[in-house]
């Protein structure tokens, strides 16, 4: 009996026919689906893409050389050296970020005191040599001074979050 139903079943099309009615049900419905890249969708403010180092207003780097980032890292992604200057403060001579190590956790970003090493919205990058997978003290600084007024707004966002 079930053999003649299923039988049945196939030669009229069921199975199709009721496939073919979700699809024009939501032929009809609102589309959810993005055409990205040209489309792209809107992002948190505390979105942990790739990092930049922040500098003050006068130019000067606001990282200190605490490596309290390097030493809470999970991942020990952060290598930092550091010296003294002339006037007796102390600043990275070398800051590395290892994105092949990094997990985007954000905790530099947390445990930074001077607010200095973020997370920016770009998460769309790419490596094709070898070594590119180092963010290196400029091209963090050079990331973090093109998209300042956006990592600016994001920061002053997320302290209402808190
Ligand atoms: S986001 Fe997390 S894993 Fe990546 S560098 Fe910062 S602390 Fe390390
Ligand atoms: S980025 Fe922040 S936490 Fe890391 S060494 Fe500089 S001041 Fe310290």
């Amino acid at each position: 009996m079930e053999t003649i139903r299923q039988y049945v079943k196939s030669l009229l099309l069921l199975e199709m026919l009721k496939g073919l009615r979700l699809t024009f049900v939501y032929m009809t419905k609102r589309k959810f689906t993005v055409q990205y890249p040209e489309q792209k969708t809107p992002k948190s403010p505390r979105f942990r893409g790739l990092h930049a180092l922040r500098r003050y207003p006068n130019g000067e780097e606001r990282c200190i050389a605490c490596k309290l980032c390097e030493a809470v890292c999970p991942a020990l992604a952060i290598t930092i050296d550091s010296e003294k200057r002339a006037d007796g403060s102390r600043r990275t001579t070398r800051y590395d970020i290892d994105l092949f190590k990094c997990i985007f956790c954000g905790f530099c970003e947390e445990s930074c005191p001077v607010d200095s090493i973020v997370e920016t919205r770009v998460h769309e990058y790419h490596f094709e040599k070898r070594g590119e997978n180092i963010m290196t003290k400029d091209k963090l600084l050079a990331l973090g001074d093109s998209l300042e007024s956006e990592i600016a707004e994001d920061r002053l966002a997320d302290s209402l979050y808190r």
